[in-house]
């Protein structure tokens, strides 16, 4: 099934945007285990980015890298904007035996400003509710996250993310596992944050996902092996070469 996302309005201007983030000549990885190689890419600002590479291709790693939590470990990394990166971990990643409340999940996004199990303001009860409401999850903020759907526990982790008030999103593989329709809601929820004002970037498998970004980032074993409109990258020819064994 192919499913359609919304590119966001301003695509035409793609060129003339400025760069949410900038990377030069980066490396980046694990103790006794690097990565990512000499990396040169823009992250364009207030448009959907997508990572794709395959499995093992760093994609995971250079989310770690923009969210901060990863140093490079040579070049340069370039953050226009002045807030620090939200980040949405795989759904894998978050236990479905934690006893958790879509709203207290929610929540946890306020600790960055107030600290862990601090009392969250007014003002934090405000934007957890904005946040839940904008992912249309506001009827399920008492239920637990393990009771949820794959769909509804991704739009919960995502507005975690937004209750951080970042203008930076990053989301791992956050359609991957879902059924087309979820996918095709998360799809749009991402293009839509764009208007108000977001800059999102997604590593994904999702090539759909992908092709609906505003812009792409091709990795294949930790190196840029293209970058730019998804819909020029993404073709069957680069798509088997960067798939190939190396
Ligand atoms: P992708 O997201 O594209 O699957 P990753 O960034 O997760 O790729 O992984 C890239 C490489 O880094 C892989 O070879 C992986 O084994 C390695 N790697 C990932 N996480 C760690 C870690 N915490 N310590 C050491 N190596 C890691």
């Amino acid at each position: 099934m192919k499913i359609m996302f919304k590119k966001s309005p301003s695509l035409a201007q793609a060129e003339d945007r400025t760069s949410r983030v900038r990377l030069a000549q980066l490396s980046a990885g694990y103790p006794g285990r690097p990565v990512l190689h000499q990396l040169d890419a823009e992250i364009p600002a207030l448009a959907t980015t997508a990572l794709v590479g395959p499995n093992g291709s760093g994609k995971s790693t250079l989310l770690g890298v923009l969210a901060g939590v990863i140093r490079p470990t040579s070049g340069e990394l370039h953050h226009a904007g002045n807030r620090p990166p939200a980040f949405v971990p795989q759904r894998g990643a978050v236990g479905d035996a934690l006893p958790l409340t879509v709203r207290q999940t929610v929540e946890m996004g306020r600790w960055g400003e107030r600290g862990p199990w601090r009392r969250l303001t007014r003002q934090d009860r405000a934007t957890v509710d904005t946040a839940l409401e904008r992912l249309g999850i506001a009827d399920l903020a008492t239920r637990q996250l393990g009771e949820l759907s794959g769909g509804q526990r991704q739009r919960a982790l995502i507005a975690q993310g937004l209750a951080q008030e970042s203008d930076l999103l990053l989301l791992d593989e956050p359609t991957t596992g879902l059924d087309p329709e979820a996918r095709e809601r998360i799809g749009a929820l991402l293009t839509e944050l764009v208007a108000d004002g977001v800059t999102v970037v997604q590593a994904t498998h999702d090539l759909e996902a992908a092709r609906s970004a505003d812009a792409c980032l091709l990795l294949r074993d930790g190196r840029l092996a293209g970058q730019g409109d998804p819909e020029q990258l993404l073709t069957a020819s680069t798509l088997a070469r960067i798939w190939q064994p190396a």
